[in-house]
C-alpha cells in the first residue's frame, strides 16, 4: 500500500497546494524541460508529474495521452516516498509495477526513471520522470542529468508562485488575480452559474501611516488579510489589487449572497483589532454581481469600483452593490 510509505502526507499536500499550480494550462519553462528530458535522456516519455491526494497529475508530459491518473496506478507515488531517484529499467519484471494500467495497458511503459521534485522546505510534491516503451538501463550521467532538471522545475514552480503573491500580504498579486477574473468570466458565459467581485478600500488609511508610522501601516496591511482569510471559504480568491486596496471573487455565489458575505466581512473588519498594532480600521466595499454583458475583467472592475465610491461618499464602513 503506498499509504504507507509517505511520511508526512498532510505537509506534503499543504505544501504542493500552496503552489497553485495544479490544473492549469501548460507554460513553457516546463514544457522546454521535458523536451529537453526526451533528447538527452533518448526516451519518448517525458513528464513533470506532481502527486495529488488521489491522483497524479501532469503539469508538462511528452509521448503520454492521458492528463492524469489515479494515485493507486502511480508509479511516482514510490519515486516520492524515498528523496532519492527511483530507477526501474524493467517495470513488467517488478512485483509492484508489473500489474499497473500503465505498464501492462494500451499505453505500455516499460523503464522508468523518476527524480523526485523536492521543495524548498523539503516536502517530495512529484517526480520529473523519463520513461520508456522498452527495458532499458540508465546511466549515472543520465541520472545526474534528470536530477539537475528536477531542481530547475521546482525553481521554476516556486519561483511562478513568487510572481502570482503580494509580497507584503501574502495575497494574490493584482496582475494573476485579473487573469482568475478573466478565466472566471468564461467559465461563468459558458456555465451560467453566478460570481460576485467585491473591491474594497481601507478607510483613512493615510492617517494611520501618519500618526503610528508605514511599518505599523504594514502590519495592519498584513494583518487585515489574515482577518479576510479567516472570514472567506477556501475557494474564495483575495487580491491586493493597489497599496490599501484589495479585492475578493466569490464564485458560485449569487448577488444577494455575495451581499450577505461582504457585509459581515466588513462588520468583522470593523469590529476587529488587528493583530499586535492595538488598532482597528474599517472598510468600503463595492460589489458587482457577475452579468452576461460583462465581457472584460476592465468592464467587471469598474462596476465594483463605482459602488465603492458610493460607498466611501455616503459616509465608508459600508458596502454597496453596483446597479444594472
Ligand atoms: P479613504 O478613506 O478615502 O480611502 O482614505 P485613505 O487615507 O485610505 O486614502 P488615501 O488614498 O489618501 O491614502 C492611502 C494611503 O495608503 C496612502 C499610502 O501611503 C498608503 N499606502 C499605500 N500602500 C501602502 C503600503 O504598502 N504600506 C503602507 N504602510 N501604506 C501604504
Ligand atoms: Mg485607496
Ligand atoms: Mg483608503
Amino acid at each position: 500500500m503506498w499509504q504507507d510509505l509517505i511520511r508526512d502526507e498532510e505537509a506534503r499536500l499543504a505544501a504542493l497546494h500552496r503552489l497553485d499550480v495544479l490544473d492549469t494550462a501548460p507554460e513553457k519553462p516546463f514544457e522546454r524541460i521535458v523536451q529537453l528530458v526526451r533528447k538527452m535522456i533518448g526516451v519518448p516519455m517525458a513528464t513533470v508529474t506532481l502527486v495529488d491526494r488521489d491522483r497524479q497529475w501532469f503539469k508538462a508530459r511528452l509521448g503520454l495521452s492521458y492528463t492524469e491518473t489515479p494515485r493507486d496506478d502511480s508509479i511516482c507515488t514510490h519515486t516520492i516516498s524515498n528523496l532519492s531517484p527511483l530507477v526501474i529499467p524493467d517495470l513488467a519484471e517488478d512485483p509492484r509495477f508489473a500489474d499497473l494500467p500503465c505498464v501492462n495497458g494500451p499505453e505500455p511503459i516499460q523503464a522508468y526513471l523518476g527524480i523526485p521534485l523536492v521543495s524548498s522546505d523539503r516536502h517530495a510534491l512529484g517526480a520529473l520522470c523519463a520513461m520508456d516503451r522498452t527495458p532499458r538501463e540508465f546511466t549515472g550521467e543520465q541520472i545526474e542529468i534528470l536530477s539537475e532538471f528536477a531542481l530547475l522545475v521546482v525553481d521554476w514552480l516556486e519561483m511562478r508562485r513568487m510572481a502570482q503573491t503580494d509580497f507584503l500580504t501574502g495575497a494574490m498579486a493584482r496582475r494573476t488575480f485579473l487573469d482568475q477574473i478573466e478565466r472566471e468570466i468564461a467559465r461563468c458565459r459558458s456555465s451560467g452559474s453566478p460570481a460576485v467581485l467585491a473591491i474594497f478600500d481601507i478607510d483613512h488609511f493615510k492617517a494611520i501611516n501618519d500618526t503610528h508610522g508605514h511599518p505599523v501601516g504594514d502590519r495592519v496591511l498584513k494583518g487585515l488579510v489574515r482577518i479576510c482569510q479567516d472570514e472567506l471559504r477556501d475557494w474564495d480568491v483575495l487580491a491586493r489589487i493597489g497599496g490599501e486596496e484589495f479585492a475578493i471573487l466569490l464564485p458560485d455565489t449569487d448577488g444577494a449572497s455575495g451581499m450577505q458575505l461582504v457585509e459581515k466581512l466588513c462588520r468583522t473588519i470593523g469590529q476587529t483589532t488587528i493583530g499586535d498594532t492595538g488598532l482597528n480600521v474599517t472598510a468600503s466595499f463595492g460589489i458587482s454581481a457577475y452579468e452576461t454583458g460583462i465581457t472584460s475583467p476592465d468592464e467587471w472592475t469598474a462596476r465594483a469600483d463605482g459602488a465603492l465610491y458610493r460607498a466611501k461618499k455616503d459616509g465608508r464602513n459600508r458596502c454597496h452593490i453596483a446597479r444594472l
